[in-house]
């Protein structure tokens, strides 16, 4: 048996927090399982670095900028490898770039080409532990890279990938993916399993608990994440396929966003390229369209509305404002004030009456439809913001997903 550990920011918060990430390394290692760790830096001191750079100068050379984040890591995988050799477990830290872990060029947004790790494999024969610091490799030159905020996930499924380890193990701070966000709703069940395109669901819609892309990577290798706490024993949430046999809900969960903003395009005259001629210079400013729906009227003028994320709404606004008296369009709604909710699940491919049901527990507890889109595992709602935790509450229950334990 083979793993990786890898363990976040606040797993290894303080030297405290790290003599206890030892202590899991150790027990994973007394049990003759082959164990590589992957290492966040400490909590605050990625953003604690960022501020340094910036101080000496706002816009500094991004290759030095990575070399400097990348320390925060190098940090942490050092005294979890010191407290290891005291506990008398056999370790090795390794910086990204000793570790194998080879990237494209692109400063604090790489990603990874290779990861070269032979001689970490070798460790694991010999039955000592590698650290691996997260987060970072380096260019074909050398360069130190870095992968962007929350990287460390990824570099974990990489390296898992890449010595062939049977699960990537992902210690965090919660216990696990829940079927919603327990903070609104306090029966809200933890998941044992969940397939890796509904994490990939719920993590685009902002589910912090796994980085997006480390999920990606997982589902193309088939590699299981077992993302699981560091601060309570229990087992957490396997992600993994999709698995025919297992009993299941028609939904997994419930998801939401409330960095959301809706715009609308009234009267636009209905031909070819509208939809081009509105959301092309929204497209060309970088903002991510979501959302969109359009419908024509008898009189040939078409509407179209969208949403973009909140932080983007007064920029969207002013392009579209210019675009419309280009092509003419009668006028310009805007709504800062909605959000999105969506229900997840796989068992919607083969469950009628899914949607139906959403929207009738929706007009139930009396909130209004804005927008509708659904994909093959998904359907989401664009409501009013100060609904959101009601249309949670009310699906939760609908869909039979309230913990009756708790
Ligand atoms: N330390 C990096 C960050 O804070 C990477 C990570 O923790 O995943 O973004
Ligand atoms: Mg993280």
């Amino acid at each position: 048996m083979r793993i990786v550990q890898k363990f976040g920011g606040t797993s290894v918060a303080g030297v405290e927090r790290i003599r206890h990430v030892a202590e899991l390394v150790k027990a994973s290692w007394e049990q003759g399982i082959e164990t590589a760790v992957v290492v966040s830096a400490m909590s605050g001191e990625t953003n604690r670095l960022i501020a340094l750079a910036n101080e000496m100068m706002p816009q500094a050379v991004e290759r030095e900028k990575d070399a400097l984040i990348a320390t925060g890591e190098q940090v942490t995988a050092s005294l979890l490898a010191i407290e290891l050799h005291r506990l008398g477990v056999p370790a090795y830290s390794y910086t990204g770039l000793q570790a194998g872990f080879i990237t494209d060029s692109q400063h604090s947004r790489a990603r990874i080409l290779d990861v070269q790790c032979d001689h970490l494999s070798t460790h694991l024969d010999a039955h000592e532990v590698p650290i691996v610091t997260g987060f970072q490799g380096a260019n074909a030159y050398g360069h130190i890279t870095t992968l962007g905020r929350g990287g460390s996930d990824t570099s974990a499924v990489a390296l898992a990938i890449a010595l062939k380890a049977d699960s990537c193990d992902i210690y965090t701070d919660v216990d696990g993916v829940y079927s919603t966000d327990p903070r609104i709703v306090h029966c809200a069940k933890k998941l044992d399993f969940i397939s890796y395109e509904e994490m990939l669901e719920f993590a685009s819609l902002g589910a912090k608990v796994l980085e997006t892309r480390s999920v990606g990577l997982a589902m193309r290798h088939h590699m299981p994440i077992h993302l699981r706490s560091s601060f309570h024993n229990i087992s957490g949430t396997l992600v993994k396929d999709e698995d025919n046999n297992m009993e299941r809900a028609v939904i997994t969960g419930v998801a939401y966003n409330r960095d959301e903003a809706k715009i609308t395009i009234m009267g636009i005259p209905d031909c070819p390229g509208v939809a081009a001629g509105v959301l092309g210079p929204i497209a060309q400013a970088s903002i991510n369209v979501d959302v969109i729906v359009q419908n024509v009227s008898e009189e040939r003028y078409n509407d179209i509305t969208f949403t973009v994320p909140r932080s983007d709404y007064a920029q969207a606004m002013h392009i579209v404002t210019e675009v419309s008296q280009k092509l003419q369009a009668r006028k310009v709604l805007g709504d800062e004030t909605v959000a999105k909710v969506s229900i997840i699940g796989v068992g919607m491919r083969s469950h009628a009456g899914v949607a139906n049901q959403m929207f009738a527990t929706l007009a139930k507890a009396g909130i209004n439809i804005q927008m509708i889109t659904t994909s093959e595992i998904k359907i989401t709602v664009v409501i009013c913001e100060k609904q959101v935790d009601d249309a949670i509450k009310a699906l939760h229950t609908s869909f039979d997903l309230d913990d009756v334990t708790v």
